[in-house]
């Protein structure tokens, strides 16, 4: 069954680990994600943006296959539908689709339109039991083709956005999506600090996570994020994994062709790169 995010990241910000977000993009992908969270008795959240949605065939479709592979698979972990990165059309359309949970980003307003936008979905989804994360600030790096400069978050919007009442908040500081240049400053610690001084107990999820070095993640841990985005990590791993299997001439012997054993590599190495992350993050044993 989907849950909503609420409980899982409320427990983890209490607890001080955090819940990892995995972004899926076929069957494959999301089969690995749920595997490896059952394995590692780990509550889940699984990311759609809207290009990753359209690739699926709709949000209903995701949602359906989420659900039906929820059920096959037995699995009994705590798991959230999430959409990555929404308009506000989309997170209307992934409410209606079956979501249990939804991110509107409006860090591209004015922070007034922002607020207006996000506290119309807080009603929205407080009546459907669905969680909403927010976001101000915006992420760096590239996201289904929005580029943001990886600004700083504002500690008094931040305090706004928690005041309207959302389960979750993405702020910026410094992360960025994609791959981290060799020259990046790293995290502010100090951004963050004064984030947290301002909204409390509420969970904050750090975007970007792959190849954010492990002391920062668990310092980022310690002073308030509990939702911690993975996407393009599994995308590597996948790829390089695939690209071995061809290399090494696998596909041309016996059946080798045969898609099941083609994307077997792939897949291994996306649930390596989960339960890695899961145990880097703390969220191992904590469903
Ligand atoms: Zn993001």
């Amino acid at each position: 069954m989907l849950v909503s995010a609420k409980e899982m990241l409320q427990k983890a910000r209490k607890e001080g680990y955090a819940v990892g977000q995995f972004n899926i993009n076929n069957l494959e992908w999301t089969k690995a994600v749920l595997q490896t969270a059952q394995e590692a008795n780990s509550p889940v959240i699984l990311g759609v943006s809207e290009g990753a949605g359209k690739y699926m065939c709709g949000f209903s479709t995701v949602a359906a296959m989420v659900r039906e592979m929820i059920k096959n698979l037995k699995i009994t972990v705590p798991v959230a539908l999430h959409l990555d990165h929404g308009s506000y059309e989309a997170a209307l359309a992934c409410i209606d689709a079956g979501f249990s949970s939804v991110m509107f980003d409006g860090s591209h307003y004015p922070i007034e339109e922002n607020i207006t936008k996000t506290k119309e979905l807080v009603r929205i989804t407080g009546e459907k039991g669905i969680s909403l994360e927010a976001e101000v600030g915006s992420i760096g790096g590239e996201e289904d083709g929005v580029v943001g400069t990886g600004e700083f978050a504002d500690p008094a919007e931040c305090e706004m956005m928690k005041d309207l009442g959302v389960t979750m908040l993405a702020a910026g500081i410094g992360n960025i999506h994609g791959k981290y240049p060799a020259n990046w400053p790293g995290l502010s610690f100090e951004t963050l600090e004064a984030i947290s001084k301002r909204v409390g107990d509420l969970p904050l999820v750090l975007h970007g996570g792959t190849g954010i070095p492990e002391d920062q993640i668990k310092k980022a841990i310690s002073l308030g994020v509990s939702k911690i985005n993975v996407n393009t990590e599994c995308q590597l791993a996948f790829a390089e994994a695939t690209r071995k299997y061809i290399e090494a001439g696998k596909d041309l012997e016996g059946k080798g062709f045969d898609p099941r054993k083609l994307l077997a590599p792939g897949t291994d190495a996306i649930k390596a790169t989960v339960r890695e992350k899961m145990e880097l993050f703390g969220s191992v044993n904590k469903a």
